[in-house]
């Protein structure tokens, strides 16, 4: 119960409290003993002080308060003797101390305080009263004064034995400061209460009991309003300073805020201190060249990055512009972004730059520059970042070599030169004077070189050519290798089309001259296509397309030579452009149909079969020939499905007239194939699936391939053209003679017949020169077994000639121009009514039957 108390203190409270015990027993004893009539005054007595114990009256801006019940306590004191007024203080104290303090030892201690004080006291008043009075001294105003001492030292007695237990437990001495500390008002209180208690005392003196009864409810009264109106004075007081309170907290709070702010602005300070200072070292330590620079380019700090790069030291910087280090080429586009800054839509912008370093080395640069402006300098600056992109570069330029340089001749390839015509034809648009040419030149003999004496010796002529090339043309005319043996050359700034002419013929013949190749003296020519801006070209593949055409007409003009394309040629390209389109719609559109040419044998003249001839109905231009359309159609790879069309075709109609008679059942079809059938590897199957779609036995058909073709593409054919025959097929070789068929390869071919070109045929008359090729070829087919058909038959001699020489078979006009299917039919059903003798059918259809 006593943590705060030591042992003296301790001691000092069990002593109070034993002897203020002692006191009450004592007094409550004493009082017992009287009357009846004195008890119950004594007890009204207590009562009213207890209930005013209830009621203090605090005093000014103290702790202390004054109970009014001192008054009836001082008057019990001098009605009833020191007992009576101990049990009252004690009862006052009682209800007091249970009123300001939670602690029992100051519950207990103040009513002991105040019995034990008051008893003591008390007694001693009396003793001084009764002196008085044997004295002779029974003055009602000593009473009074007598009483108002009393109070004050009673007052000051338990005021200095409360405050002694604070000053023990802190092992203090006593202090008389602790009383005057708060005597004041309440010492005066108390004085008061003692002269208000003498007062009453005498007038009971005077007027007996009722006194009392009218006096204790009027100061009952008087107190209680002073109670209430201390305690309305506390509760604003209160009020008031809790509004101070909160006036002062807020006070506080914004100082608080403003402390706090204070702390975060200074925070804010150092860190930006602190970016400055990371910024200041990335800037000094950075491995890429970084430096301000003012708007014109002038060097204001740099890092040593920089300076390493430019190979410089900081005042050989620093009195220089950036742009002096930039090579004189490169400078206007630096300056142009350099002269937007001024500007206010300036964006960063990033530029690779040639720089002169101060070692005399030219690095490339890549230039960052952005905009600086700092809130306290004077002048907006550029920060310049830049870096050695020159191993890069280096590395680019190679690459960018190989890709635009053909490796073997070192000259710009295709894909540069379309680029550099691109730029020519651009020019030329914008500007007509800005005239350019192409040159389109292939070799005349280089396949037969390659092939004869192998790709390195093709290798070496080709090296050779392109260097010869280079040294005719101009300075600044560019040839370019497109591929193979073809080669091109880009004049610009053409101004007459003689200017071109002169340098084809010089071109051709610097080619002609004899080159050294693989030991061997080898003599050569070109052929040189020519086209110019005049033509008016929106783009490079058809500037280059129209020289390749003129190229094509020079070798049909006979080689060695140079064409030049022209509107003629012009109108031709335009048409076959059209055609070209056309052409892809009109094989799925039913454009196109197929004529049968009849095939007989010369010396019956019996019916053998037919050739398949494809047509095509153009819906505006009409009919277009296959000398025409089938070029095309090989160059755009339609080739393939008219091919399957025509085979698929051709044979369905085959089948339907071995059907419609038994006469008719071994009639054969031929059909042509192109070289890019060929090379379309699935041939054979194609084939199939038109035989077995027609069920079409595989022996009447025979497929046509020119000797050129079946010579050019050996490799590729014969595998196929052995599974041909395998398969049951025939082949022919058309226009035989005009190639350079090797004879001795023609007995080990897979063919069964040669057909002779029909210029040969055309251009036969006794005697001649063509009559001897027939006549040798006939005689070359009889002894290699195989059959010999001509073509383009045209008159009766003719057809007599071949005949008595043996020829096998013919075709041509004189027999039967190509006919329809449905005049092929009509021809089939006359000849079976031209019945032979004794009404036996002949399966031969006769000559006669057709005229
Ligand atoms: P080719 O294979 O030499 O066909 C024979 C050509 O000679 C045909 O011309 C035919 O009409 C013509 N002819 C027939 N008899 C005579 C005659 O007595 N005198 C003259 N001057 N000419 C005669 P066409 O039909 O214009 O065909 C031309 C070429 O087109 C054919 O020559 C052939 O190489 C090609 N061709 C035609 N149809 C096809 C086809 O379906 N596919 C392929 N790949 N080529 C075809
Ligand atoms: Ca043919
Ligand atoms: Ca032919």
């Amino acid at each position: 119960l006593m943590p705060d108390y030591n042992r003296k203190a301790a001691g000092y409270w069990l002593t109070l409290v034993l002897l203020g015990a002692s006191t009450l027993l004592y007094s409550a004893l004493g009082v017992a003993s009287l009357p009846l009539g004195a008890l119950a005054q004594i007890l009204v007595g207590l009562t009213a002080a207890t209930i005013a114990g209830c009621f203090p009256v605090r005093i000014g801006h103290s702790k202390s308060s004054f109970a009014a019940g001192e008054v009836f306590i001082f008057l019990l004191l001098l009605l009833h003797g020191p007992a009576a007024a101990a049990l009252a203080a004690a009862c006052e104290s009682a209800v007091g101390a249970f009123r300001t303090s939670k602690r029992w030892t100051s519950r207990i201690a103040s009513p002991a305080i105040s019995s034990l004080t008051m008893f003591t006291l008390g007694w001693l008043l009396q003793a001084g009263l009764h002196a008085l009075v044997r004295g002779g001294l029974n003055n009602g105003g000593l009473t009074v004064i007598a009483a108002m001492l009393f109070s004050v030292i009673y007052f000051s007695a338990t005021t200095l034995l409360v405050s002694a237990v604070p000053r023990l437990k802190r092992n203090e001495p006593l202090a008389l400061a602790d009383l005057l500390s708060v005597f004041g008002w309440v010492g005066i209180a108390f004085a008061a209460s003692g002269a208000v208690a003498g007062l009453l005392y005498l007038t009971y003196q005077i007027s007996g009991v009722g006194v009392l009864a009218a006096v204790v409810p009027i100061m009952a009264t008087l107190l209680a309003t002073l109670h209430y109106y201390r305690r309305h004075q506390e509760a604003n007081e209160a009020m008031r300073e809790a509004a101070a309170q909160a006036v002062a907290r807020e006070a506080q709070a914004a100082t608080h805020a403003a402390q706090r702010e204070a702390e975060i602005a200074t925070r804010h300070l150092e860190q930006l201190r602190d970016s400055e200072r990371r910024f200041h070292s990335a800037f000094t330590h950075a491995s890429i060249g970084m430096a301000l620079v003012s708007v014109n380019g002038h060097v204001l700090q740099a890092n040593d990055a920089l300076r390493e790069l430019l190979a410089v030291d900081d005042t050989q910087l620093l009195e220089r512009s950036f742009q002096s280090f930039v090579v004189e080429a490169d400078r206007p586009a630096l300056n142009d972004q350099l002269a937007l800054v001024a500007d206010e839509d300036f964006e960063d912008f990033t530029l690779e730059v040639r720089c002169q370093n101060h070692a005399g080395r030219e690095i490339w640069v890549s230039a960052h520059c952005s905009f600086f402006s700092e809130p306290d300098s004077p002048a907006p600056c550029l920060i310049l970042q830049a870096h050695d992109i020159s191993a890069r570069r280096i590395a680019e330029a190679g690459l960018q070599r190989l890709a635009f340089h053909d490796s073997l001749t070192g000259l710009p390839n295709r894909r540069r030169f379309g680029e550099m015509l691109t730029q020519a034809v651009e020019a030329a648009r914008a500007d007509a004077k800005q005239g350019f040419a192409v040159m389109f030149i292939d070799f005349d003999r280089f396949k037969l070189i390659n092939d004869s004496l192998g790709h390195a010796a093709g290798d070496d002529f080709l090296v050779q050519v392109a260097h010869r090339a280079r040294e005719t043309v101009r300075p600044g005319d560019t040839i370019a290798r497109l591929g193979g043996d073809e080669f091109a050359v880009l004049l610009r700034g053409v101004e007459h089309e003689a200017d071109v002419i002169t340098l084809a013929d010089r071109l051709l013949r610097v080619l002609r001259h004899p080159l050294l190749v693989a030991g061997a003296q080898l003599r050569s020519s070109a052929s040189i296509g020519i086209t110019t801006s005049l033509v008016g070209y929106e783009s490079a593949e058809d500037a280059l397309r129209d020289a390749d055409i003129a190229m094509y007409r020079a070798k049909a003009a006979g080689k060695d030579r140079y064409a030049l394309f022209d509107a003629t040629l012009h109108a031709e390209v335009t048409r076959r452009v059209g055609l070209e389109r056309d052409l892809s719609h009109a094989v799925a559109n039913g454009q196109i149909s197929l004529a049968y040419q009849p095939l007989y044998e010369l010396a019956t003249a019996r019916l053998l079969g037919f050739e398949a001839l494809a047509r095509w109905m153009h819906p505006e231009q009409g009919a277009i020939g296959p000398d025409v359309f089938i070029p095309i159609a090989e160059e755009t790879g339609l080739i393939v499905p008219l091919t399957d069309y025509v085979l698929h075709r051709a044979c369905q109609d085959l089948k339907q007239w071995q059907q419609s008679d038994p006469a008719f059942a071994q009639l054969t079809m031929n059909v042509n194939i192109s070289g890019k059938d060929l090379a379309h590897s699935a041939l054979v199957a194609r084939t199939t699936h038109a035989l077995v779609a027609a069920r079409l036995e595989p022996q009447f058909l025979i497929v046509e391939l020119t000797e050129n073709i079946l010579m050019d593409q050996l490799k590729v054919a014969l595998p196929q053209l052995e599974e041909m025959r395998t398969l049951g097929v025939g082949l022919s070789v058309d226009d035989f003679g005009t190639g350079y068929s090797s004879l001795a390869h023609l007995s080990t071919l897979p063919v069964d017949s040669l057909k002779i070109d029909r210029s040969f045929i055309n251009g036969m008359r006794s005697g001649s020169k063509e009559a001897a090729v027939v006549r040798a070829v006939v005689n070359l087919g009889r002894s290699l077994n195989k059959r010999v058909v001509a073509e383009g038959i045209e008159t009766e001699t003719q057809f007599a000639q071949l005949r008595d020489m043996g020829c096998d078979v013919g075709q041509g006009y004189h027999m039967s121009r190509p006919l329809t299917a449905v005049a092929i039919e009509r021809l089939l059903v006359r000849s079976l009514l031209d019945v032979a003798p004794a009404g036996i059918r002949t399966p031969a259809v006769s000559l006669s039957a057709l005229h």
